[in-house]
């Protein structure tokens, strides 16, 4: 990539109609570059819409990424809710490859009582049927194991790395409000942050600093992590401190803000640090 974009999470709230020519005419008049589609129910987009991110996104210079479908855990206890969570990462991929995706992102598995290692095996191995599919048909999009929430879910900073560094085409998506309300308000100075980027860089090199994804949002967490988001304004998380650690190592790639107001925050951010 060549420079920082910076995405809403969907079509901007005040996109009327709700189409994705309109969204991209808010998001051009708003200094904003893109959007990440969200499949979070299913992979549902109609006829209309993928000939409008076709024919559109590319004149208007939009970077467009998708989240991936709630309802998937690689290391489920019944298989067929493995084989159905794993169809529904190469159904987004399938479609990333249809709309011209940057990348898809998921939230890859619960680790359901086990250790981290039995989980990752699991997680490995889903990678590894959906990743033949993505090598088999040419898809060219990053799939990419998110940072998560809570204690619960599978996808501390470290276990992103590690599957990363399995696969081609796979790199982290660092949700860093995750990864803050994750460690119960760790994370959250620029140190930190700068330290989150070093391990990334150190471990799976340039490349993944120059093609980063990044989720931000305000965010509210318990003693068991993330309770949900909120507006930048009314979460402790330190998102100037972030934005200027992505500035100091030259960070380029996406930022999908995930904040309710998706695009006021995403400007917030974008305008930020556009003045650093
Ligand atoms: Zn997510």
């Amino acid at each position: 990539m060549e420079k920082l974009n910076f995405l809403t999470a969907g079509i901007p709230l005040k996109s009327t109609p709700r189409t994705y020519k309109k969204a991209f005419d808010d998001l051009d008049t708003m200094g904003l570059n893109g959007i990440e589609i969200e499949f979070v129910r299913g992979v549902n987009i109609s006829a209309q819409n993928i000939k409008e991110v076709q024919e559109l996104s590319q004149p208007k210079e939009m970077v467009l990424t998708a989240h991936a479908p709630f309802f998937v855990n690689l290391n489920s206890q019944e298989k067929e809710k493995i084989d159905a969570s794993i169809a529904r990462v190469i159904e987004t991929a399938r479609m990333a490859k249809t709309l011209g995706l940057y990348s898809i992102v998921f939230h890859a598995a619960y680790y359901m009582g086990m250790s981290s290692e039995d989980t990752y095996k699991k997680v490995q191995e889903g990678f590894s049927k959906i990743m033949q599919v993505v090598y088999d048909e040419d898809i060219n999009v990053f799939v990419r194991p998110e940072t998560t929430g809570k204690a619960t879910q599978w996808g501390d900073l470290d276990e992103v790395i590690r599957i990363s560094k399995e696969f081609k085409q796979v790199l982290p998506c660092i949700d860093f409000s995750h990864l803050y309300a994750r460690t119960i308000g760790q994370n959250n100075t620029y140190d930190e942050f700068c330290r989150i980027i070093e391990t990334i860089g150190k471990e799976l090199g340039d490349y993944a600093l120059n093609n980063f994804h990044a989720h931000v949002a305000g965010i509210e967490f318990t003693a068991k992590g993330e309770k949900k988001h909120l507006n930048l304004l009314e979460s402790e998380f330190n998102y100037k401190e972030l934005l200027k650690a992505m500035k100091k190592f030259d960070i380029k790639g996406v930022v999908v803000c995930e904040s309710p107001s998706i695009e006021d925050d995403a400007k917030i951010l974008s305008d930020y640090y556009n003045s650093l």
